[in-house]
């Protein structure tokens, strides 16, 4: 066709060059890691241009994520030497679809201007629905509904075509819910996220002249990561392609990670069937990565059996090994990489000096970010974060710094309004307004202002409760924050607590005067219950204000982490997210924990902030080159140099779901996200494990990942001190002995000797984990009683918990009925 040179071909091996140039018909190019697929692809899109094929628009080509759209087009551009006009309909399954759905809304009974929903926005419309059903959210969560209609919105299956197979879900209520919830979308011109596509799959499938349009229009289509589409996904491009047949495909079964969202990576094996004569490729080297990262990669994926299996070489010099250490805690593991990486862009061990920009780091679980963007902005070491704010720009830990920061300083006006209404007390603009104004021309705080409304009661009913509430609380929390470390003040605090001792003891002489049978004779048995009762609720009274000034004591003492967990505690801030039903409230909560771990490397509340403030406002977006931190599932079809993966710990890598599931499914998708991790890898890729993690709040010891130990042994360098592996790591065995010998290789970390090795050296800043202090918290917050358990009490002797609220027990005693009793006044019977 063209006889002009066409340059960018010299640079491709012959089996990719048979992709790029078998224009017409369909082409499935099925390779691992790095092997030149992505390059293949957009070759193609150059040729088909540069040939003079087709013309921009023409080409549909659909990529996994925005960035990797951009990064397309700027590779096309490089290959032809100039920019290319438009590219339209580049992009996203869901850009695309958008588009689409836009010129013909009409016909699935929307208005080209449609919204399209948020998660949140869905979950609400789901729970309005699910409530005016009368069916009880509590047991059928608005959530749950979402997951089951998005499931079946991968699948094509609108409401009329769910199988009746599926029509026990969501309480026998599911497919009623899922027509009454599009109706109710339709009615708001509304779409959620699977709409997009299945909308436009129906147009396609019930209006023939349509999808001809643009089966005429599509005349190229090319699809990146073809192992990662859904069934409606596929349904979509195999309308399209229908005609023409001109569709390349490129894809890789080892690398489908996206399962558990309804990926099916048999498209890829059912192509060759949708368009006979396809002509295959199959690409096997690999240009991005040195042997050994390929040869560790290759053999955590050989533990799969599922999969059709095949070997990568490569022309790369050996390399480094692939580099495994153990850490202490998730912490000490985030020091170690950025000291690393601080050595690494200075160029140690005989290496080149390598650029921020070369280096990522992998993580399986986004909560797992915190540590590293702490250590990094301690330490100042500039970094991005891929797919989501940065730690401290997310919602939830701004507005849970905006109460730390006006205990620190009541004067905070900004934190006093970011958080006056969060969560909701009924004091929204208006009373805002109210506070703003109240004597607005002397300089005071907000704070300041709010508290002499309530005084003047300028606000009405809940408002001013809530208000009253609010401003007492940041007096307290103030009062603890300004005389951490005063001894008065603790010395004040020692003897209310004393006084209030002493009054729990007359209290309880009292109670041991109307149980004796002599005593105050003239009262009638039920009197003298229903006095014993009174003495009782007061004693509780006074134990629970002991258990309040005790915490006052340690926080004076200097325990700011019990002070932040209170604020957020008694702010209601905690309690908000917990009770918050969106898909995204379990990781915000996560999200607060780290926020509080992360404050034992400090001394205080103040130094916490001043931290936080300094690095955010350097932070700003500014140039140059940075580390990158992502999701393991946001890393598909990038490379690095240099890549981090940290937490191969079973229970996070992988995860803990998937070891709980029957059967091999989830453990075999994460294997393919670890192979997914380590051919990220150009040069050096270094995985990691800590011994200890804080989970849920909870220090747990860790296993390390099952995956370690398939990495084969003569492509790994352990920078642990090597007597700790006894000699050697992932000796021959069965899987169980490897079982057993990672146990041992747990409490070889959790010794004290290795306690010691680990904390030699100036490296270590703060001190191991705070069991200690975790173990009074939980003591002292947390009954540990549960339902039905036998119990004993000094006074109403034995009984059965009833009920629970939280450190309140409902006891039905044996002899002296049902009572409610505080937990600490409670024994197990058996002990
Ligand atoms: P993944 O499965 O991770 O998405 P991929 O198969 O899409 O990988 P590419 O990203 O296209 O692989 O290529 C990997 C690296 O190898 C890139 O840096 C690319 O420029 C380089 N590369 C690909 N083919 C060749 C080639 N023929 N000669 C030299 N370098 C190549
Ligand atoms: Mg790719």
């Amino acid at each position: 066709m063209a006889a002009r040179p066409a340059p960018y071909l010299d640079d491709l091996n012959p089996a990719q060059r048979e992709a790029v140039e078998a224009l017409d018909g369909p082409v499935l190019m099925l390779a691992g890691a790095g092997t030149g697929k992505t390059k293949a692809l957009t070759t193609r899109i150059a040729h088909l241009l540069h040939t003079g094929t087709c013309r921009t628009n023409e080409i549909l080509a659909v990529t996994f994520t925005n960035k990797a759209a951009r990064e397309m087009k700027e590779r096309v551009a490089r290959n032809l030497g100039q920019s290319v006009e438009g590219m339209p309909w580049l992009g996203t399954f869901h850009a695309i679809c958008v588009k689409l759905l836009r010129r013909h809304a009409e016909l699935v009974g929307l208005k080209s201007n449609f919204t399209i929903l948020d998660t949140d926005d869905q979950i609400r419309l789901l729970k309005q629905l699910i409530i005016a059903e009368n069916i009880d959210d509590k047991r059928w969560p608005a959530r749950m509904l979402a997951g089951i209609i998005d499931n079946w919105k991968n699948r094509a299956w609108t409401p009329d075509k769910v199988p009746a197979a599926e029509a026990g879900a969501f309480n026998n209520r599911g497919t009623e819910l899922y027509e009454a919830y599009q109706r109710r979308l339709r009615e708001l011109n509304a779409v959620d996220f699977g709409d997009l596509l299945l909308h436009v799959v129906h147009i396609f499938q019930t209006r023939p002249d349509v999808l001809e349009q643009y089966q005429n229009w599509f005349r190229y289509i090319l699809v990146d990561e073809y192992q990662d589409t859904n069934v409606a996904q596929y349904l979509w491009l195999r309308l399209l392609a229908a005609k023409h047949k001109n569709i390349c495909c490129v894809g890789d079964d080892d690398q489908s990670i996206y399962g558990w969202r309804g990926a099916e990576v048999g498209n890829i094996l059912r192509f060759e069937k949708d368009f006979p004569g396809a002509k295959v490729i199959r690409l096997e080297q690999n240009y991005r990565s040195t042997p050994h990262i390929l040869a560790a990669a290759a053999g955590v994926i050989r533990g799969n059996q599922d999969r059709l299996g095949k070997e990568l070489w490569t022309e790369a010099t050996e390399g480094e090994k692939v580099r495994l250490i153990g850490h202490w805690d998730g912490e000490e593991e985030a020091r170690w990489v950025g000291d690393e990486i601080e050595a690494m862009a200075q160029g140690t061990r005989g290496m080149a000096p390598m650029g921020l920009d070369s280096m990522a780091i992998l993580v399986r679980a986004s909560h797992q970010m915190r540590a590293f963007e702490d250590r990094f902005l301690t330490i100042g070491l500039p970094y991005r974060v891929i797919g989501g704010p940065r730690f401290y720009e997310r919602m939830e830990i701004r507005d849970a710094m905006a109460y730390f920061r006006l205990a620190v300083s009541p004067e905070d006006d900004l934190a006093f309004e970011r958080i006056v209404n969060t969560p909701r007390r009924g004091l929204g603009d208006k009373a805002v307004q109210t506070i703003r104004k109240k004597d607005s021309e002397s300089a005071v705080s907000m704070v300041e202002r709010a508290r002499r409304c309530c005084e003047e009661k300028l606000l009405s009913g809940r408002g001013l409760k809530e208000l009253t509430r609010l401003v007492n609380a940041i007096d307290l929390w103030h009062y603890l924050v300004r005389n951490a470390g005063e001894k008065i003040e603790v010395s004040k605090q020692q003897a209310a607590i004393l006084e209030l001792e002493t009054e729990v003891e007359q209290l309880s002489t009292e109670v041991d005067l109307f149980t004796a049978p002599d005593y105050a004779e003239e009262l009638t048995e039920k009197e003298r219950e229903s006095e014993i009762l009174k003495l009782q609720v007061q004693i509780e009274q006074c134990q629970s204000r002991i258990e309040l000034l005790q915490r006052f004591v340690s926080i004076l003492n200097g325990d700011h982490i019990l002070l932040a967990e209170m604020i957020l505690d008694e702010s209601g801030y905690t309690g908000f997210w917990q009770n918050d039903k969106t898909p995204e409230a379990p990781g915000r909560l996560e999200n607060l924990k780290e926020l509080v771990k992360a404050l034992e490397q400090f001394e205080n509340l103040q130094g916490f902030l001043e931290h936080v403030s300094l690095i955010m406002d350097n932070q700003t977006e500014e140039a140059g080159e940075k580390v990158t931190i992502m999701t393991l599932h946001a890393a598909k079809g990038l490379e690095y140099p240099a890549v981090f993966l940290p937490g191969w710990e079973d229970g996070l890598f992988p995860s803990q779901r998937s070891m709980d599931e029957s059967g091999l499914k989830g453990l075999e998708e994460e294997r393919r996200l670890a192979y997914v991790g380590i051919t990220r890898a150009e040069e050096l890729c270094t995985i990691s494990f800590a011994a200890n993690r804080r989970v849920y709040g909870q220090w747990q010891s860790q296993l390390p990942s099952r995956f370690i130990d398939e990495l084969p042994e003569e492509h790994v360098e352990v920078l642990t001190p090597p007597g700790l592996y006894g000699g050697g790591y992932g000796a021959a065995g069965g899987m169980s002995s490897r079982l057993e010998e990672r146990a041992a290789r747990a409490d070889a970390y959790n010794s004290p000797g290795w306690r010691r090795m680990q904390s030699h050296g100036a490296a270590r800043q703060t001190q191991s984990p705070s069991e200690a202090r975790n173990l009074v918290i939980d003591a002292t917050a947390i009954s540990t009683f549960t339902k039905g358990d036998r119990v004993f009490h000094q006074k109403f002797g034995y009984g059965t918990v009833m009920g629970i609220e939280g450190d309140k027990l409902d006891i039905e005693f044996d002899k002296a009925g049902a009572k409610k009793v505080v937990a600490r006044f409670i024994k197990p019977a058996d002990r």
